[in-house]
């Protein structure tokens, strides 16, 4: 245990994970027998799993579309068309959430993702989240390949436009692999209130200190940054050292980065540990910035932070 802190036993925030990367491995059988049953079992599942590590509170991110199996991505599980619409996907995911709240004494909301290159979904995720507001889903998200977004972008600007006008939160995965021009755009025409990732910013001093000075909130996945190669594999050089040592607003999430199954946020803590300096102390303020630049209704959002404040034995961050 040489390498974890006593904070790594205390209650953790999570924003940024896909539900879709942390299926188990017998669960994918099980969904490939066309049981619907199964998608609320992922949820369900997904929320044992996250309690075992100590996360209390947990944003989950998904699109309604692949799990419904619309047959133009290339998932692998077999379903037949038509087996679940999109809705019914929220829905059952949504019932495995509430059941996993209640068996797991964690506390969890979900965000649903449009995809980059699949614009002609976003206007159905957008009316999604309008009509499950706050019945678990908080958020819409934009996710995938950052270098398609000229062409496909006008689909997805209006679903954001969407839902600002009803007053859904927003986060955008940029500056991930993409340069920091896509964060300017998340963040001026998506109007993000987070970025997913957004390693990239920093290439842009002048974007990144207008979004320091915004209090913008940096959803950093260190581990996954290192699978997928969007930052250099030098620890070292990760720019959540520079957001740590600039005193930004970030928090550290897994994303699902691992192999099928696998999702330990510890490793992200013992890598930014072990190889990025972070004190006990960075630890507990990235827990108490996912707490404040979470989704929850300000009332829920408070109490969360209560408990934290309350775990770590201080309120003075
Ligand atoms: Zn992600």
């Amino acid at each position: 245990m040489e390498n974890t802190f006593s904070v790594f036993n205390k209650p953790k925030v999570e924003l940024h994970i896909h539900l879709d990367a942390c299926i188990r491995p017998e669960t994918i059988l099980y969904f490939a027998s066309g049981d619907r049953e199964a998608v609320k079992r992922i949820a369900y599942e997904f929320l044992e799993t996250k309690a075992n590590q100590g996360v209390v509170y947990v944003e989950v991110r998904y699109n309604p579309h692949l799990f419904a199996n619309c047959n133009v991505h290339p998932i692998q599980w077999n379903q037949k068309k038509g087996d679940l619409t999109p809705e019914e996907v929220v829905e059952l995911v949504n019932e495995g959430l509430k059941e996993g709240e209640r068996d797991f004494n964690i506390k969890a909301k979900s965000i649903l993702c449009c995809l980059r290159h699949m614009p002609e979904w976003s206007p159905e995720v957008v009316e999604l989240c309008k009509k499950y507001h706050n019945d678990t889903v908080v958020a819409i998200d934009l996710a995938g390949d950052e270098g398609l977004k000229s062409e496909t972008f006008p689909g997805h600007l209006k679903a954001y436009e969407e839902a600002v006008r009803c007053g859904i939160h927003r986060t955008v995965h940029a500056g991930e692999a993409g340069p920091p021009s896509v964060v300017r755009e998340a963040v001026d025409m998506l109007k993000a209130e987070r970025i997913g990732h957004g390693y990239h910013t920093v290439q842009d001093p002048a974007l990144y200190d207008r979004l320091l000075k915004m209090d913008m909130h940096f959803e950093m996945c260190p581990w996954s940054s290192y699978i997928t190669g969007a930052c250099d594999p030098d620890f070292t050089k990760h720019p959540l050292i520079q957001l740590k040592n600039d005193g930004a607003n970030y928090s550290i999430s897994n994303d699902g980065s691992l192999p099928m199954g696998g999702v330990a946020l510890d490793t992200d803590y013992k890598v930014a540990k072990s190889q990025m300096g972070f004190s006990e102390e960075d630890f507990m303020r990235a827990n108490i910035n996912a707490a404040r630049s979470c989704f929850l209704p300000k009332d829920e959002k408070q109490k969360l932070l209560e408990l934290l404040y309350e775990a770590y034995g201080r309120r003075d961050f």
